[in-house]
């Protein structure tokens, strides 16, 4: 090994000295964090988060646990055996989250976020489902981010953690910022945030209406979602897309995801949305969500939202 430069060595002692020192300081401000273990139907949650919070342990391990109990209701079990979620201080509310490899999530919570910041949460839900899907190329963004943004809420209605009228009230104010621009290459080549969010999670709306269709309501992106992790298809792995979308359509029996990635993946599909909501018989006048049982796709309006049974 080469002999570091004097001046260079300086600097990595000072550097070294600086670390010792500051180590312990970091360590005693944050933690040792308090940490739990949360045990899920087919998966185990190791959490740790700094104790200097507005919220106690018993707020944050009860976060955690009503977005975990969002996966499981939804997948019938977790999607994953482990994984470690740290909860680190910093930013506003609930913030800053990250997968890693179907493994481990990490999430900012700031030192003011409070009891209803947490109830009102979505994020962790969102990275949970992150963990339910391989590892895509990343001209593939806009299909992991799509479903995560959907699945989401779709969970969370189904146990009525948010409400029906928040679910599509959500939907019809977000919409609109993923339809494409002018110049739009289509979803595999658009990476704008707009298209990769909610380009995304319009491809999951259609999707699941057309699989309702095609099924007479009796599948939905549940099934597809589901076959993916049955045939071993989590966080920790990656797939190339067409893999994914042969075991998404496998799982409700009928050809969708794949024939609305060949639709909507390489050329931009304007989606007439006020026409899709007034199909599904959803109505919103600005401030209120009504609904419309006479509208053709009102059957399909009730399977989306349909409490798990
Ligand atoms: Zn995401």
């Amino acid at each position: 090994m080469t002999p570091l430069p004097h001046r260079t060595r300086i600097v990595v002692l000072i550097l070294a000295a600086m670390t010792l020192v500051a180590m312990p300081l970091v360590a005693r401000a944050d933690y040792p964090a308090f940490e739990a273990t949360l045990t899920e139907p087919g998966g185990v949650i190791d959490l740790s988060a700094p104790h200097h919070l507005a919220v106690s342990s018993d707020e944050i391990k009860a976060w955690v646990e009503r977005a975990a109990t969002a996966l499981t209701h939804f997948y019938g079990r977790y999607p994953v055996k482990h994984v470690s979620i740290t909860v680190l201080p910093g930013g506003s509310d609930v913030n800053g989250a990250v997968e890693y490899d179907g493994r481990r999530i990490e999430i900012h919570v700031s030192g003011d976020t409070t009891h209803a910041d947490l109830v009102a949460d979505w994020m962790l839900t969102h990275e949970m489902f992150h963990l339910s899907q391989p590892e895509l190329d990343d001209d593939y963004t806009w299909m992991s981010e799509g479903m995560a943004d959907y699945l989401e809420p779709v969970a969370r209605v189904r146990i009525r953690q948010i409400t029906p009228e928040r679910f599509w009230r959500d939907l019809v104010e977000g919409m609109p910022q993923g339809l494409p621009k002018p110049g739009d290459r289509g979803l595999d080549h658009t990476h704008t945030w707009g298209r990769t969010y909610w380009g995304g999670s319009l491809y999951w709306l259609i999707a699941d209406i057309h699989v309702r269709q095609k099924t007479d309501n009796k599948k939905s992106v549940r099934d597809a979602a589901r076959a993916v992790l049955d045939a071993g298809g989590d966080g920790s792995q990656d797939w190339n897309i067409d893999r994914l979308l042969d075991v998404y359509d496998s799982g409700v029996g009928v050809t969708v995801f794949k024939d609305l990635h060949n639709e909507m993946g390489g050329k931009p599909v304007m989606v007439d949305l006020d026409e899709l909501w007034k199909s599904l018989g959803v109505i919103f006048d600005g401030q209120n969500i009504t609904f419309n049982d006479a509208a053709p796709l009102a059957n399909i309006r009730r399977g989306i939202i349909a409490p798990e049974k």
